[in-house]
């Protein structure tokens, strides 16, 4: 086990200054061409391939980092180049970190590999869980999952929504009910190969931001996938399921939920996302604070502006290291006693929220135009408090595991 570090190693400082470098020529430069396009910026996907950034091998390293630190140092530098953009390299990886967690070694030796493709045919995948009537309340899901035995096939059957994306995945990783007497615990995830009859996109979102981000719904109708596209595996399920079922019957007894363990080790990421939005406007805001001149002096004259942005980088600053902290837990598989996963992806995301909207009031008239980036920084810190559980949810998994009590 490594012991928790905020001090990067040399290995580290120098891959976070190849990803800085990366962000800041490649990424920053195209930020406001594909907000404005609204499209799947591929070429510069196609560029991150190039030099090694958006690769299996990439984040298979950052992702098993002892430290823990790989990841959120990956996601702060990509995100504070562009939260759209970024969002188009990394959004993959939660498809495949979906197979990661859950697939047998040959699933993952299979299909992460389809998931990226490589640097002259760039892929992407997805992860399909939502649904329009189960966001939050992700036990409410309908889409179904059923055996075929003679085949040994699964037909699944439903609409999946706000799939990051969706439609245009080469590999769909898609949750489904396999038993809808057993709620959550009667779930399981599959894959949808390249190409299969049956799986379509629905609607494309205008969004308010991460613009460059596509998403979509996603069709289901008479999807059929051989058995080996379950991940995991057919005993391991039937085997999961009976465990549920005896607990079911026992009742009172709350079962352990894997699903809640996952949330809690992939949140920090969303968290360092965060970071790297609400660092990049506060760089901005800072730089124009110094530069900028009313009454004969630099607006950062005044204690008003001086102390928001005092505030702005100690909320920075302390997102980091409740993201890091968690980020560590996880890797080291410390127990999240007190949620501390949720805590960094909320208290990262309201921070990134509030500092974007002080970049724009520090910059004026200019932070409110398409002129300067805080406008865009601004839409895109928005769905930090919305996706992979929203702030109200995170509470509510702090609130429950502090109090062991089913809050409401
Ligand atoms: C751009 C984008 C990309 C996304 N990418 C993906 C993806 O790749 N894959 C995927 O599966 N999903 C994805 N999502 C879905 C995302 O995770 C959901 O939007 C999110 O979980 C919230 O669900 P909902 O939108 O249905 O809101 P709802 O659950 O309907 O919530 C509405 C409001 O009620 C509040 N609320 C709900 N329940 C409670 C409660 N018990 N206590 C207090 N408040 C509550 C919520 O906090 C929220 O403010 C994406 C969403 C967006 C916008």
């Amino acid at each position: 086990m490594a012991e928790f570090t905020m001090e990067l190693n040399d290995e580290q400082k120098e891959v976070r200054d190849w990803l800085h470098g990366f962000a800041a020529d490649v990424i920053r430069p195209a930020a406001a061409e594909w907000d404005e396009r609204e499209e799947t910026p591929w070429p510069v996907i196609q560029e991150a391939a190039k030099v090694g950034i958006y690769s299996l091998d990439f984040y298979a390293r950052q992702y098993f980092d002892a430290t823990g630190l790989g990841i959120p140092m990956t996601m702060e530098e990509l995100f504070w180049g562009d939260a759209g953009i970024a969002l188009s390299i990394v959004g993959t990886g939660l498809a495949a970190v979906g197979v990661l967690a859950n697939g047998t070694e040959e699933q993952i030796g299979t299909w992460i590999p389809q998931m990226y493709g490589d640097a002259h045919d760039v892929k992407v995948a997805a992860f399909c869980s939502s649904e329009p009537d189960a966001g939050s309340d992700v036990a409410s899901m309908r889409t179904r999952a059923v055996y075929d035995e003679a085949k040994d096939e699964w037909v699944l059957n439903g609409t999946k929504t706000w799939a990051t994306n969706g439609g245009i995945a080469n590999v769909h990783v898609v949750v489904a009910v396999v038993d809808p007497e057993l709620g959550s615990k009667g779930h399981a995830s599959f894959i949808v190969p390249p190409n299969t009859p049956g799986l379509s996109q629905g609607q494309k979102f205008k969004k308010h931001g991460i613009r460059a981000s596509h998403t979509a719904e996603v069709i289901l109708d008479d999807v059929r996938v051989p058995g080996s596209c379950l991940l995991g595996g057919k005993e391991k399920l039937d085997e999961r399921l009976a465990r549920a079922r005896e607990k079911a019957k026992k009742g009172g007894e709350r079962v352990k939920n894997a699903a809640m363990a996952t949330f809690e080790a992939s949140r920090p990421a969303v968290g360092a996302m965060a970071v790297g939005t609400a660092r990049a406007a506060y760089e901005v805001a800072l730089d124009y604070a110094r530069t900028r001149e009313q009454f004969g002096r630099p607006v950062i004259d005044n204690q008003g502006v001086a102390f928001q942005l005092a505030d702005m980088r100690t909320q920075i600053d302390a997102a980091r290291l409740l993201v890091w902290r968690a980020s560590w837990m996880a890797v080291n598989g410390r127990p999240f006693t007190a949620a501390e996963g949720s805590m960094s992806k909320l208290f990262a995301s309201e921070t990134a929220k509030k500092v974007t909207a002080q970049a724009i009031q520090i910059l004026g008239g200019n932070g409110y135009t398409r002129e300067y980036p805080v406008e865009r920084m601004h839409r895109d810190a928005a769905i930090y408090t919305i996706f992979e559980g929203t702030s109200e949810i995170q509470r509510l998994v702090i609130a429950r595991t502090l109090s062991g009590l089913p809050i409401r």
